[in-house]
């Protein structure tokens, strides 16, 4: 999963960067209404962290502007802490979930899965798909036998996206926009090697290859 980080305090943001990433997450970061807005529009992002005060922008013209071009993507808001206004203009504009600061870094990532799995259509816990379960607070993954294996970011990364998007035809190119940053080199190639060492793990059957197409997960039929 992809998200975008928008919030302007330097050291916050670097500490929530830092949390997202070691939870799994590929993550941009932005630190201005104006940018934020734009690239919010650009990349697909599977969620996007908001703070409310920005400069340039403020958040909550961000989010509704987003809102008013049907970008739909999940929005979890920083709010200021016991404002209430700021969490109702907040939900107006469009908002998935809101933090109030100062907050535990584990309520927010909590509150982002949340959102994903709601926004995905999958029911909040574990992540589960025929046989295997998902541990997203350790990134194991949990076989039939209760064996665990341990997974690499990439691995993990990629196999939650499939997980969450079970009998859909993902092609590499946006598997790919899923599970890298920004900058990071993407050779959707590189997809079929980890969709290689997936099914090494997990099977070969979870997996389907749709032929010039990509993938299918968890479909057996
Ligand atoms: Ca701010």
């Amino acid at each position: 999963m992809r998200l975008l980080l928008v919030e302007d305090d330097i050291a916050l943001g670097s500490q929530l960067h830092h949390a997202l990433k070691k939870a799994g997450y590929a993550v941009d970061v932005s630190t201005d209404g104006v940018d934020a807005e734009a690239v919010g529009d650009l990349e697909p992002y599977d969620l996007i962290v908001l703070d409310l005060g920005l400069p340039k922008r403020p958040g909550l013209e961000v989010l509704s502007n987003w809102r008013k071009r049907g970008n739909q993507v999940p929005v979890v808001i920083l709010t200021a802490r016991g404002s209430w206004q700021e969490k109702v203009e907040g939900f107006k504009a469009g908002a998935d979930d809101y933090v109030g600061k100062p907050f535990q870094i584990n309520e927010l990532l909590a509150r982002i899965n949340a959102v994903l799995k709601r926004s995905a259509g999958s029911v909040a816990g574990a992540l589960k798909v025929k046989s295997i379960t998902l541990d997203e607070d350790k990134q194991e993954l949990i076989l039939q036998n209760d064996q665990r294996q341990s997974l690499t970011a990439t691995e993990f990364r990629l196999l939650r996206y499939f997980m969450l998007h079970p009998g859909q035809l993902l092609s590499k190119s946006k598997l790919t926009e899923h599970v890298y940053e920004y900058d990071q080199d993407k050779d959707s190639n590189v997809i079929e090697v980890y969709v290689n060492r997936l099914r090494q793990i997990i099977g070969p059957e979870l997996i389907k290859t749709r032929r010039g197409q990509g993938y299918i997960f968890g479909n057996s039929d």
